[in-house]
C-alpha cells in the first residue's frame, strides 16, 4: 500500500456492480476504492480498510453523466422559459435568445455569472450527477472561471468556450432577425485552444476541454470543418445542438435539400466523439411532415452521441420520437439534464414516461435502457470505459442513494423502483474521484442556503431589469404572467378605522 493512500469500503448496501458487460445486482456487496480508483466490487472482501461507509438501506449506483447541460443560467430560464410564444411553436426558445440588438444580455444571460454557475454545480452535485457537458459561457475568461468552479467543487466537467458565427435579435418591430460573423466564430475557435493551454494540472484532474459549437444550424460550413479538424487534431469531443428546432428541419430541406442530420454527416462531422444536443427532427419525426428517411440509420452507423433530455422538451410539449426507435437503430441515446431541473432522476423518469406515451406502448422505454442512458451510454460518449460504471479499475464516481423510505416503498427491482418511484431528494452521498461532496444529504463542499440565497437575490434582480432587454420594453409579469393572479386586498373604511 502506498503512504498516504486512503482505502474506504461501502458496506450493506445494493450495489449496481457492472461485470465487465452489463450492470447487475449485488445485494449486500463490499464496494472498495483506494483514493481516486475502485479497486474491489464482490462479496467477500478480505483486504483492509482505512474507512468504512454503512449502506444499509441504500441503492448504490455509478455517479451520473449529465451529457448536455446549461450549468449556469438559472435565472433566465427557470421561471420563464417554458411558457413559449405561439408564432414560434415548436421553437419556443428563440423567443428569449434574442435581445435588443445592441443592448443588454438575453434570456439565458446572467446577471452574476460566477454565482449562477456555483447554483449550478451545486444542483448537479446534490442530485448525483458527478460528470457533465456544458454549454456556454463565451469567451476564454468565462471558459477558465467555470473550470475554477469545477475544480473547487470537484465536479468532472466537459467544457469550452462555445462557437458559433451567428447571432439574433429583435428589431424594433419585435422581428427576428439573424447576423453572421464568421469571423467571430473563428476567434472563439482560437479561444479554445487558448482555454486548453492555459488549463492548469489541477484543473486538468477535473476539466476536460470539449469543442462546443452552438448550433448547427447556426455555423457556416467552413467553421463547423475548422471546429471539427479542431476536435480531431486535439482528440477532443465535439459538440452542438442539432435538429432541435422545426424550422431548422425545414430550412435545412428547403435550402442544402438535406435534413439537418443528413447536412452533418455529407460535412463528414458525424463520428463517434460527437455529441449531438436533443436531434429531435429527425426524418420520420411526425411534426415535420417528412417520410422516414435514414436519419437514425446515419447516426447509428457514425457512432455519435444523441444527449437526450426529455424534461425540458415535454415542458415544450415535444418529445423524442422515439427513445425506443432511436435505440433499436443502433443510436448511442445518453440522458441530459439541459436547463433546470438539474435533475438525472428526473430526466430517467421523464424519458420512460415519455418513451412510452409516444409509442403508445408500456414494454418501451425500459428502465434498464433508461438507468443505461444516464451512465454508461455517456461513458460511452465520452470515450471514456473508466466512468459510469462500478467496477474494478473504475473512477470513484458512487451515489448512494436512500432506498428506506415511504415512497419508495418494499423493493423488490431496485432499477424500477429508481426510474418510476425516486426522487433527486433522495440522493444521500455523492463521491467524486474518490472524494465525498455529499454526505448525509448535505453538501460538504459549500453552503446549500448561501448558494441558494445567492441564487434568489441575483435571479430577482435580473427578473426585475427584463423590461431592458425586452424589444418593446416589456416587463417580466407582461411578458410572462404568473399562473395565479396576484392577491389584491381592498380595505373598507370600517375595516381602516378599526
Ligand atoms: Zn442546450
Amino acid at each position: 500500500m502506498q503512504p498516504n493512500t486512503v482505502v474506504t469500503k461501502i458496506v450493506n448496501g445494493t450495489i449496481v456492480a457492472f461485470d465487465g458487460h452489463e450492470h447487475c445486482l449485488l445485494e449486500n456487496g463490499v464496494l472498495v476504492y483506494t483514493d481516486d480508483t475502485i479497486t474491489y466490487v464482490g462479496k467477500h472482501y478480505q483486504g483492509e480498510s482505512d474507512r468504512t461507509i454503512d449502506a444499509t438501506g441504500k441503492l448504490i449506483i455509478p455517479g451520473q453523466i449529465s451529457t448536455h447541460a446549461h450549468v449556469g443560467i438559472q435565472e433566465g430560464s427557470r421561471a420563464i422559459l417554458d411558457n413559449g410564444k405561439p408564432e414560434f411553436s415548436r421553437a419556443f426558445f428563440l423567443n428569449y435568445l434574442p435581445t435588443k440588438l445592441n443592448s443588454g444580455s438575453t434570456y439565458l444571460g446572467s446577471i452574476d455569472s460566477t454565482a449562477s454557475v456555483r447554483y449550478g454545480m451545486a444542483s448537479l452535485i446534490r442530485h448525483g450527477v458527478t460528470t457533465v457537458i456544458n454549454f456556454a459561457p463565451g469567451g476564454v475568461q468565462a471558459g477558465l472561471m467555470m473550470a475554477d468552479l469545477a475544480t473547487e467543487f470537484g465536479l468532472r466537467l466537459y467544457a469550452a468556450p462555445i462557437v458559433t458565427s451567428g447571432s439574433y435579435h429583435f428589431d424594433n418591430q419585435g422581428r427576428l432577425k439573424q447576423s453572421w460573423n464568421e469571423a467571430a466564430g473563428l476567434k472563439a475557435l482560437e479561444g479554445v485552444v487558448e482555454f486548453v493551454e492555459q488549463l492548469t494540472p489541477k484543473q486538468k484532474q477535473y476539466v476536460t476541454p470539449i469543442v462546443t459549437v452552438d448550433e448547427a444550424f447556426f455555423i457556416t460550413p467552413e467553421l463547423l470543418q475548422r471546429a471539427r479538424e479542431l476536435a480531431s487534431r486535439l482528440k477532443l469531443r465535439l459538440t452542438l445542438h442539432a435538429a432541435e428546432q422545426l424550422f431548422e428541419f425545414h430550412d435545412a430541406i428547403r435550402q442544402q435539400g438535406k435534413t439537418p442530420i443528413g447536412a452533418l454527416a455529407d460535412a463528414g462531422v458525424l463520428d463517434t466523439d460527437v455529441i449531438l444536443a436533443h436531434c429531435i427532427y429527425v426524418s420520420g419525426h411526425s411534426a415535420t411532415g417528412y417520410p422516414f428517411g435514414q436519419d437514425l440509420e446515419i447516426l447509428a452507423q457514425s457512432g455519435a452521441t444523441i444527449a437526450h433530455s426529455p424534461t425540458v422538451q415535454a415542458r415544450r410539449g415535444i418529445a423524442l420520437e422515439s427513445f425506443q426507435r432511436y435505440l433499436d437503430v443502433g443510436v448511442n441515446v445518453a440522458l441530459a439534464t439541459d436547463s433546470y431541473p438539474l435533475d438525472m432522476i428526473g430526466e430517467m423518469r421523464s424519458a420512460a414516461q415519455v418513451g412510452k406515451v409516444t409509442d403508445q406502448r408500456y414494454n418501451v422505454a425500459r428502465s434498464q435502457d433508461i438507468f443505461n442512458a444516464s451512465n454508461l451510454a455517456g461513458a460511452r460518449a465520452l470515450g471514456r470505459s473508466d466512468l459510469g460504471r462500478l467496477s474494478v479499475g473504475a473512477k470513484a464516481d458512487i451515489v448512494l442513494i436512500d432506498f428506506d423510505n415511504l415512497a419508495i416503498g418494499p423493493v423488490y427491482d431496485p432499477i424500477r423502483s429508481l426510474v418510476h418511484l425516486a426522487s433527486s431528494e433522495m440522493v444521500d452521498t455523492v463521491i467524486i474521484d474518490g472524494r465525498t461532496l455529499l454526505e448525509n444529504k448535505q453538501l460538504l463542499i459549500c453552503s446549500e442556503q448561501e448558494i441558494l440565497q445567492s441564487a434568489k437575490k441575483f435571479s430577482q434582480e435580473y427578473w426585475s431589469t427584463a423590461a431592458d432587454r425586452h424589444w418593446a420594453g416589456e416587463t417580466v409579469e407582461t411578458q410572462f404572467p404568473r399562473s395565479l393572479k396576484i392577491w389584491e386586498e381592498t380595505v373598507n373604511e370600517t375595516q381602516a378605522s378599526a
